[in-house]
């Protein structure tokens, strides 16, 4: 049996630009351009950028819950991308999204019990009485306690929303789950509560995550591996602990730069990213990167560099590795 549990291949989302007063249709904003990874069962995938560089998008085509325009989603050996509405709603009891903002998520008219019972309503899971038990279990799991379950969202705290929102993707047993900055709202001291109930929960039910974040200090401890993106592509995709130490793309280095080091003997040159990450209606040519790069070269502006295995595992798109 295949260890692989994820596959995605040339994934593109372009929303279409209209301009005009017939509304005719004038390119395409390229939100995802080109993107490819597989996942094994039980990892984790950190995948990073800054805002707008298509990871959440990204993160949902591989539920379907955006079309792509182009590109193959294989889950579990299965081809997403050409089921029909009915096979793709039984699919997604085995992937579930978990989402940044706890409280936008969790309808506020629905006690916890009626939010976590849904998924089950919905996937024909279990009776009455087998459901109610499992709410109060998973709740006990994410280290709430059952009588929380006749509670409504607002009189939560942030972090024990987001608790809420894990046990919900947890409550049809997935074995996907994608995590979309679901820590980003979060205070620090409370961050890393969520980041290890999240790791022990992997652990306690095989779970393999894909870790949307903004911010390479949050993933590094959670993924195995982490993917880099820019303006809709991978810039770099490698084991996560190589990334941190030898980060090959100027644009990880420059993320990196910004990530507070805990250990007080290790310097790190701080490299300010200048600039605006440019508008995906009109991206650069050539790297996409170039117009913030210090070590941008005449090629750079010209020809786009591809996505290349610099050393075993670990792949970068820039011309400095020819
Ligand atoms: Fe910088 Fe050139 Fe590499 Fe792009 S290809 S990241 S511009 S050095």
């Amino acid at each position: 049996m295949s260890d692989v549990l994820l596959e995605v291949e040339g994934l593109k989302k372009y929303f279409p630009l209209t301009g005009g007063l017939l509304g005719k249709k004038t390119g395409d904003v390229k939100a995802v351009d080109g993107v490819s990874f597989t996942l094994k069962k039980g990892e984790t995938l950190g995948l990073v950028g800054e805002s707008g560089c298509g990871k959440s998008t990204t993160g949902r085509m591989l539920m379907r819950l955006l079309e792509p325009t182009e590109g193959t989603v294989r889950f579990d050996g299965k081809e997403l991308v050409n089921l029909n509405a009915n096979e793709m709603r039984r699919t997604r009891k085995d992937m579930q999204m978990v989402f940044q903002d706890p409280f936008a998520s969790l309808n506020p008219r629905h006690t916890v019990e009626q939010i976590l019972e849904e998924p089950l309503i919905v996937h024909g899971i279990g009776t009455k009485a087998e459901r109610k038990q499992r709410v109060r279990e998973m709740l006990e799991v994410v280290g709430l306690s059952s009588y929380h379950a006749k509670r409504y969202p607002h009189q939560f705290s942030g972090g024990q929303r987001q608790r809420v929102g894990i046990a919900r993707a947890l409550m049809t047993n997935p074995k996907l789950i994608i995590a979309d900055e679901p820590v980003s709202a979060l205070d620090v001291s409370i961050q890393s509560q969520v980041l290890n109930l999240l790791e022990d929960l992997q652990e306690e039910f095989q779970l393999t995550y894909v870790f949307i974040a903004h911010d390479l200090g949050v993933v590094r401890h959670i993924s195995d591996r982490v993917g880099v993106m820019y303006l809709g592509r991978l810039v770099e995709i490698t084991e996560a602990d190589r990334l941190y130490e030898k980060p090959l793309h100027p644009y990880t280095k420059a993320l990196l730069s910004a990530v507070p080091v805990p250990d007080p003997n290790v310097k790190r040159m701080r490299e300010l990213l200048t600039g605006d990450m440019p508008s995906p209606e009109n991206p650069p040519q050539g790297c996409a990167f170039h117009t913030r790069c210090k070590e941008c070269m005449a090629v750079c502006e010209i020809e786009r560099p591809a996505l290349k295995e610099i050393a075993a595992g670990h792949f970068a798109a820039c011309h400095l590795y020819p």
